[in-house]
């Protein structure tokens, strides 16, 4: 299937690693401009540089903390500076602390809430003006299986996360009748540095090995594996093209099957 995004040009947050580099560099293989950013300018050189030489395109990069505003605007600057536009936002975000609700202080809260919910709005209160304007866009926000089904221990993903789809659920009403569509992916269980740090966190609370810990997460999973990034990003790439016009407002699981329920 041809995707009708060559030339379009693409924001992704939070893309020096994992699902957010996976879906910059699918983005680029379409034949889009791709920004990445991330607070490591290394790690943004890095990826950059890799994405040149497979795509042979010039990716924009900044560093950029999802946490502050100022950083924000200036990505968002930049982006149309060198771009002219922004066709396609994609939010992702670092995911918030792990832990139980007794563990957690109201700077955590605080914090879980600029990053995972109020740095998407920003990006979209930047970008959504002109996409109207142009009368076509596409928003697509990594969150998790968490706002299907709750996971033990992240009580500030399960949280804040469903205040993000509740946000692009409204947001979808407000712009389908320009063409901008929004959706959110839900990924299972990926292999990714977070899923790593996490497995290594669990590991160490249960006295077992991180390997032990990812083989148990497996087990939870009917098809019995991990996602990879590309997986995940397969998705997103979808919902960021032409072909997925009369998808808006929706959160796709990308799960291996994880989620237990039928809604
Ligand atoms: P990752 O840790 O591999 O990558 C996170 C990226 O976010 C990195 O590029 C990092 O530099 C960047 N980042 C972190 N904090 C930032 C900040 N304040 N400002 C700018 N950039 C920042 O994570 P991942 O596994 O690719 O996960 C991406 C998102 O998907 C996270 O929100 C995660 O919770 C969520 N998720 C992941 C899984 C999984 O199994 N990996 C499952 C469900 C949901």
């Amino acid at each position: 299937m041809e995707l009708g995004i060559k030339g379009k040009s693409a924001l992704v947050t939070a893309s020096s690693k994992g699902i957010g580099k996976a879906v910059s560099e699918m983005l680029a293989e379409e034949g889009c401009s791709v920004a990445i950013c991330s607070r490591n300018k290394e790690e943004l050189i890095n990826v950059a540089d890799e994405i040149k030489r497979k795509y042979s395109i010039e990716p924009v990069w900044c560093v950029c903390d999802l946490n502050e505003l100022k950083d924000i605007e200036a990505m968002v600057e930049t982006v149309v500076k060198q771009f002219g536009k922004i066709d396609i936002l994609v939010n992702n975000c670092g995911g918030p602390e792990a832990g139980n609700f007794q563990q957690l202080t109201d700077k955590n809260w605080q914090s879980a809430f600029q990053q995972v919910l109020l740095s998407a709005v920003r990006f979209c209160n930047l970008v959504i003006p002109d996409m109207i304007l142009r009368e076509w866009g596409r928003i697509i926000n990594i969150t998790s299986v968490a706002v299907k089904q709750p996971i033990d221990n992240l009580m500030l993903s399960n949280s804040l996360r469903n205040g993000l789809i509740g946000f692009a659920k409204s947001l979808s009403n407000e712009v389908a009748k320009y063409n901008v569509t929004v959706n959110n992916i839900a990924p299972g269980y990926t292999l990714t540095n977070r899923i790593y740090d996490l497995a290594v966190n669990t590991a160490k609370r249960e006295e077992k090995s991180h390997e032990e810990i990812l083989i148990e997460m497996a087990k939870e999973i009917p098809m019995n594996r991990l996602a990879s990034p590309e997986e995940i990003a397969s998705a997103t790439v979808f919902l960021a093209s032409k072909q997925a016009s009369y998808i808006t407002g929706n959160t796709i699981q990308v799960d291996g099957g994880l989620v237990k329920g039928i809604y």
